[in-house]
């Protein structure tokens, strides 16, 4: 896929939507989304909305994607969460916009694909997990950011628990069919929600209930 589609991408469903964030702007202009979905649909990579990933489950859409990643305001140091690896896409921008990526995703297949994208990519500063998101990652603990990418049906009190003071986590909420995402920052241990765009996720399977 040649860089005209994704400068078209990025103009069109971005930056013409009022994405303005230079640094997410150029983050998706430097991630291939074409690496991250199958044969089938490489064709369709720069297109307007999700597309299928395998285990039933999507690759977001560009738009959202950019939504959620300039609500973070991520600076260069910061260490990152997220939770819902899916194709890898999304944890690729992460590496370009932060320091250290820790991302999380429930399939093991999944999981080992995305490792096998992004470690083509050459990116060094990403590490992912097979296993229960919700939980976080203690070991890891406290993060800058974290970013959800399957829909909550409440805030996971585990990754809340997770954000360092002044951190910021994006999350879709809400049942299947009408989430909203969620802007929490902690401000002296207390988060602070406010209501962003209506979305439509993959539901946040918790292997705890
Ligand atoms: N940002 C990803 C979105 C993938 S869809 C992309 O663009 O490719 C959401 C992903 O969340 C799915 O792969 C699903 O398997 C995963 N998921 C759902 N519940 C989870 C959980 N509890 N822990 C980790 N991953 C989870």
């Amino acid at each position: 896929m040649t860089i005209t589609a994704r400068q078209f991408m990025v103009d069109t469903q971005l930056r013409a939507r009022g994405i303005s964030d230079p640094r997410v702007l150029d983050a998706m202009l430097r991630v291939p989304r074409d690496a991250f979905v199958s044969e089938p649909y490489r064709a369709e990579a720069y297109e307007d909305h999700p597309l299928p990933i395998g285990d039933d489950q999507t690759i977001s859409q560009p738009y959202v994607v950019a939504v959620m990643l300039e609500s973070l305001q991520l600076a260069p140091k910061d260490i990152v969460l997220e939770v819902g690896t899916g194709s890898g896409y999304v944890t690729a921008l992460l590496a370009e916009l932060a320091a250290q990526v820790f991302s999380i995703e429930r399939h093991p297949a999944l999981a080992a694909n995305a490792r096998t994208a992004i470690a083509a990519l050459g990116y060094t500063n990403v590490q992912i997990f097979a296993g229960d998101g919700t939980l976080g990652l203690p070991a890891h603990a406290p993060f800058d950011a974290i970013l959800v990418s399957a829909a909550a049906f409440k805030l996971p009190p585990a990754l809340l628990s997770q954000l360092r003071d002044g951190g910021r986590m994006i999350v879709p909420v809400g049942p299947p069919d009408s989430q909203q995402l969620q802007l929490i920052r902690m401000h002296n241990g207390q988060p602070i929600i406010s209501l962003r765009d209506p979305v439509r996720f993959v539901p946040l399977i918790s292997d705890q209930t």
